[in-house]
């Protein structure tokens, strides 16, 4: 199995840069399916190209419990085209191997990383059962001049016919970061005998690649359906997640995590987060979610407590998640801390059994965010499937609104806020809550208090029935 990608770009040989891989070296790295090479048949300052070669353990693939091969009939294992065509396996090596240009990072050339540049891409053996339509369909949106040549069945039995193999050569001028997602999402939606275990992980990887391109793509749906191996309930997921990541909302979503400029007069999110943190470490919990975390700021006071031997961060917003992996300097954490703190992308609105067995949960100033329904999605995924012992929850009180000098009279603290709620309509939203999924519920107020309209901020800590033992 073969790749090789060329660039134009002078000086040409840079790409080694971004790879990571120097032209001048022949590399091999152990991925779990075999061995990849990484080798320069060209390094010229006006041409260069590199290859990434996949050597295939097929005995090895042969004796893995779930394997592909031997499924269908006994000779399977001898007859497959797995060592030889781009397919999911792919994908894997591009991630392993290509990691940090898969992500456009690059330490010696940041800004060629960031540059789009000529490259051309040839996949020696590509199957697809779509035919070259298909390929044309997938790559032309994203800006390729697709060159394809299809192979027959046999050579010295032409009257056989065409095969589903194809030599394809991609041509575009974009970031390399850009040429490599692509490939790692296309390449498996065109292999119908995907060799992983598809589950909501895969959405997740699914949706991180396709960032800033799959919503837009025109074939977005048949995309994640291939990806997803056409299972429906997965799909569904994917794609409603898609339309919540949409570039336009994150941005506001983001954007409201700094509200601050209303709240900051009377330094309120500081007093907010400190009493989240005193609620969670007051229920003895242990191991604790931040659902919609945001940039991360409480998660930080979080890392500072030992008492949470386990802290994740979700967010629906990659970038919220990228900029909390980087504001808490993540990948410089020592080796014990980095154990401790886990970030992901997910939805509240989907059921989610990552978010499962948790011991508390902190939803802070998340629920303003979410249309109704979306709030209605949002409290069976909480509090029957994920259904933590405590959830420390927080969102703005309305009434206090009129003490905001920077406010005008009626208008909500953000402008993508959905609603924001008076006391009496989060008590009884939060007491009705409770009542229905079995939870004791006490309510707090944040941040400077009048007797009239309450304090800014209203928190509720909900405990599970039963549990209440756990709480000091
Ligand atoms: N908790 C953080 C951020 C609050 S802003 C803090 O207190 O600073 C609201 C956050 O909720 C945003 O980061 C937004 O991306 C996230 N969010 C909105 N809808 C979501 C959903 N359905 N699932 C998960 N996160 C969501």
């Amino acid at each position: 199995m073969l790749l090789t990608i060329s660039t134009t770009h002078s000086p040409a040989t840079d790409i080694g840069y971004l790879l990571h891989k120097h032209p001048a070296r022949m590399q091999s790295f152990k991925i779990a399916f075999g061995q990849a090479h990484v080798f320069y048949p060209e390094a010229h300052a006006e041409r260069c190209t590199v290859a990434l070669l996949l050597d295939i353990d097929t005995v090895g693939l042969t004796r893995r419990p779930h394997g592909r091969f031997g499924e269908n009939f006994a000779l399977a294992p001898y007859v497959s085209d797995r060592p030889y065509v781009a397919s999911s396996f792919l994908s894997v090596a591009i991630a392993q191997v290509f990691s940090s240009a898969l992500s456009s990072r690059s330490k010696e050339r940041p800004e060629l990383a960031e540059t789009a540049i000529p490259l051309e891409a040839k996949l020696s053996i590509l199957p697809c059962q779509g035919g070259e339509q298909l390929l044309r369909r997938l790559f032309e949106p994203l800006g390729y001049k697709i060159t394809v040549e299809r192979h027959i069945l046999d050579a010295q039995f032409p009257a056989w016919g065409e095969s589903r193999y194809f030599t394809v050569t991609l041509q575009n001028t974009c970031r390399l970061s850009e040429l490599l997602t692509h490939l790692y999402v296309l390449i498996p939606v065109l292999d119908d005998e995907k060799h992983y275990w598809v589950d909501e992980a895969e959405i997740e990887k699914l949706l991180k690649h396709g960032e800033n391109w799959l919503a837009a793509h025109p074939e977005h749906e048949s995309i994640v359906r291939r990806y997803l191996k056409h299972l429906r309930p997965l799909t569904n997921q994917a794609l409603a997640q898609l339309c919540d990541t949409d570039p336009q909302q994150t941005d506001e979503t983001i954007q409201a995590a700094e509200e601050a400029q209303v709240e900051a007069p009377i330094g309120l999110n500081e007093v907010r987060l400190q009493r989240v943190t005193e609620a969670l470490k007051q229920c003895g919990a242990k191991r604790v979610l931040d659902l919609g975390c945001g940039e991360g700021k409480l998660l930080r006071k979080l890392l500072h407590e030992k008492q949470f031997e386990e802290i994740v961060g979700m967010d629906v917003s990659h970038r919220a998640l990228k900029i909390a992996h980087e504001r808490l300097h993540y990948d410089r954490l020592p080796e014990n801390e980095k154990k401790r703190l886990r970030l992901f992308q997910g939805s509240l609105n989907y059921r989610d059994k990552r978010l499962a067995g948790y011991d508390a949960a902190a939803v802070i100033e998340v629920i303003e965010h979410l249309d109704l329904p979306r709030l209605a999605a949002l409290e069976r995924v909480l509090f029957e499937f994920a259904r933590p012992w405590t959830v420390v929850l927080t969102t703005p009180n309305r009434e206090y609104n009129v003490q905001f000098e920077n406010l005008q009279a009626g208008r909500f603290r953000h402008k993508d806020h959905r609603f924001e709620w008076t006391r009496d309509e989060f008590q009884s939203w939060a007491t009705r809550i409770s009542e229905r999924f079995g939870y004791a519920v006490t309510f707090h107020p944040i941040g400077p208090t009048t007797e009239d309209v309450g304090a800014p901020t209203q928190m509720a800590v909900f405990t599970q029935k039963g549990q209440e033992k756990h709480i000091t």
